[in-house]
């Protein structure tokens, strides 16, 4: 049932013994749909070092190729050396590099600001030892000064060392069409794939979705508002609306598509028999 495309799954590191056994079950489930790679999110302010680690390791042991995300917002030079060599050792070629958010009760005093920052210095360390995707945001993100600003720093980031790059979540297809446009007018070359959440609850996704500037469309957002806890409702409209989104991507020439899994197999592999067969 592999899809005809590149496609990568992401996953937060599980808070408890029993999360990480579902996730491991999750994980079983969605290699059958073949994923080039599988990511592992990091807290900023390291929140997650050894959660994402000990997913990483694990992810490796079971024999597919795992991504670590790795942000600088409050790190000094000294601590992201560190962890670079930390995941050198144990043998990650693959980094999601960004800046994160840092969690309220965080200092500042970190010796990075943004993630071009933290892309160059991982080439100045590493030279070409890891690959290097990059966040992007078809919808411009929240703390930007405005989309030109957003733009160019996103391209500057780039320029920085990054081989590739993943967006955040959308549901409009044009905003990621636009968003390649306007990359490679700057001379963005990098592959840029679709960051694609599966819908399954609305009161989640709408509150998450505030808070990351994704935006929901409005007749999406009154859709699921109308549809309240019908969960499985809720799922099965969703399904159609993201495989939707999925198809024109594809069509309109996305390079793969890189799934939130939000550590749930279901949902995505539903999504994958939907585009697959
Ligand atoms: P940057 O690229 O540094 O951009 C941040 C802001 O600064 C933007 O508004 C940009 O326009 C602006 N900016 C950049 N450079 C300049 C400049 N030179 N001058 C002025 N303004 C500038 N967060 C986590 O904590 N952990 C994760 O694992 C994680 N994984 C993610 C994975 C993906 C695929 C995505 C899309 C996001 C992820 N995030 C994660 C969220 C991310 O950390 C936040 O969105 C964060 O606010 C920005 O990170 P960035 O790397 O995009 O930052």
């Amino acid at each position: 049932m592999a899809l005809p495309v590149p496609i990568s799954f992401e996953f937060f590191p599980p808070k408890s013994p029993e999360g990480a056994q579902k996730l491991r079950a999750a994980r079983a489930r969605l290699y059958a749909a073949g994923p080039q790679f599988c990511s592992v999110t990091y807290g900023a302010g390291g929140s997650t070092q050894a959660g994402t680690f000990d997913t990483v390791r694990e992810i490796q042991a079971e024999g597919m190729a795992a991504a670590s995300h790795i942000s600088c917002i409050g790190a000094t030079r000294a601590a992201i050396r560190a962890h670079l060599a930390a995941l050198r050792g144990m043998g990650v070629r693959h980094l999601v590099a960004l800046r994160g958010d840092l969690p309220s009760g965080y200092g500042l005093g970190g010796e990075f600001q943004y993630a071009s920052e933290l892309v160059a210095f991982i080439r100045a360390e590493t030279g070409r030892h890891f690959h290097i995707e990059v966040a992007g945001y078809p919808e411009m993100h929240p703390q930007a000064r405005g989309p030109q600003e957003d733009l160019r720093a996103f391209a500057d980031k780039v320029r920085a060392g990054a081989d590739s790059v993943i967006t955040q979540y959308f549901f409009n297809a044009d905003a990621y069409f636009r968003f390649v446009e306007d990359a490679r007018a700057l001379g963005v070359q990098a592959p840029i794939a679709p960051g694609i959440m599966p819908i399954t609850n609305a009161v989640q996704l709408l509150r998450f979705s505030d808070a990351c500037g994704a935006e929901i469309p409005r007749w999406l957002r009154l859709r699921l508002q109308a549809l309240q806890d019908d969960a499985p409702s809720i799922q099965s409209f969703g399904l159609d609306v993201v495989a939707a989104l999925c198809r024109r991507l594809l069509e309109g020439g996305a390079p793969g598509l890189h799934f939130y899994t939000l550590n749930q197999a279901a949902p995505v592999l539903a999504l994958c028999q939907r585009l697959g067969v």
